[in-house]
């Protein structure tokens, strides 16, 4: 079924988690390890992440290094087929522009269709290590509007070959991100705006935010989206504070702000133990206040741990 009849159905507000891929060699047991216990809260859906290539470089036998691309976390459509399967539940893979040209775009497309994957979160993706701005793959797409627009296409039986007559269309519900405190690559907020925006009037039927750690600022993009006439529903992404690094690499990662009182609370804990007690208390709060805004759905980011979101969610069930 669809996110947005999802949102729909709903009487009250939804949550959903995303996983990632396991790093390549580990099995998918760890990832039903980290669902299991979040299968008693009836997800609507679970979204699985897409990671590309990076480039590693491996010392040779006559002491050259040699560039090597690998692929550390495969498997996002396999994760998205096996999570159907056993747990019966809806997936959204997610699927990007960067390393990937139309042709596979497609073929890709096509594969989800077949297994009866109903949505997919359409994103660009960052740039890979060794590039300072995003580069598209020859023959690729530069931005999620464009490649939303080959899905949108695709629903309307638009494939690639022109010679095609009478192609299946596919019916993806199509959600895209959107960045409560900006992305970083945009001048300001209302740039971000024009452009999330015109991925709106290309087919998007839903938007998953950012992490953020402060609600007002999701409140505020809600407005201002709603002022900018983007009236598709707006699903917050949380993720609770884990560990006393991620205060540095949360912001370094996602470009986000922390508030000084959860900052205050993480630096007075002696134990990644007390800090993952803290990240419980400030999403338990985060998650009341995002209801009774009436967010349709709250989305944990799990990033493969669940007992803390666990907790989180077990609160309000
Ligand atoms: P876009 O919407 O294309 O925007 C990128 C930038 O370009 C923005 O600054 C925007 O304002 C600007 N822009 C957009 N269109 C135009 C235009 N026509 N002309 C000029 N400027 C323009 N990354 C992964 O690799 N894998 C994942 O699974 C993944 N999942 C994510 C899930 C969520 C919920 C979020 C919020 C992000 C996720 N990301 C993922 C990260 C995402 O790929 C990066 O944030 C990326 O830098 C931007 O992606 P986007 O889809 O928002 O890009």
């Amino acid at each position: 079924m669809k996110v947005t009849e999802h949102i729909k159905n709903a009487k009250k507000t939804l949550f959903s988690f995303e996983i990632l891929p396991p790093l390549k060699g580990t099995s998918i047991e760890s990832i039903y390890n980290s669902l299991d216990p979040l299968m008693e809260f009836n997800p609507p859906f679970i979204d699985v992440t897409y990671h590309r290539e990076e480039y590693v470089y491996k010392k040779r036998k006559d002491g050259l290094l040699e560039r090597r691309s690998v692929r550390k976390r495969p498997g996002t459509v396999g994760i998205c087929a096996a999570i159907m399967n056993k747990y019966n539940v809806d997936t959204v893979p997610h699927i990007i522009c960067g390393g990937f040209n139309q042709e596979e775009t497609e073929n890709a497309l096509i594969d989800l269709d077949f297994l009866g994957v109903d949505n997919v979160l359409v994103l660009r993706g960052d740039p890979i290590k060794s590039e300072t701005y995003f580069t598209p793959e020859e023959g690729g797409h530069s931005y999620a509007s464009e490649l939303l627009q080959q899905v949108d296409g695709m629903n309307k039986g638009i494939y690639l070959d022109e010679e095609l007559k009478n192609s299946a269309p596919t019916d993806f519900c199509i959600g895209v991100a959107g960045y409560p405190e900006k992305h970083f690559e945009a001048p300001n907020m209302r740039s971000d705006i024009h452009f999330l925006k015109k991925k709106v009037e290309a087919g998007a039927d839903y938007i998953v935010t950012q992490m953020f750690f402060d609600n007002q600022q999701y409140f505020d993009f809600v407005n201002l989206c709603r002022e900018n006439d983007i009236n598709i529903p707006i699903i917050p992404g949380l993720k609770p504070v884990s560990t006393n690094k991620q205060l540095t690499l949360l912001p370094q990662r996602f470009h986000l702000n922390m508030p000084n009182p959860l900052v205050d609370e993480v630096l007075k804990c002696k134990t990644n133990e007390q800090v993952r007690q803290v990240g419980v208390e400030w999403a338990i709060q985060q998650t009341k206040e995002l209801i009774e805004f009436g967010a349709p759905c709250i989305h944990f980011y799990t990033m493969g741990k669940s007992d803390n979101v666990q907790k989180i969610v077990g609160t309000f069930s």
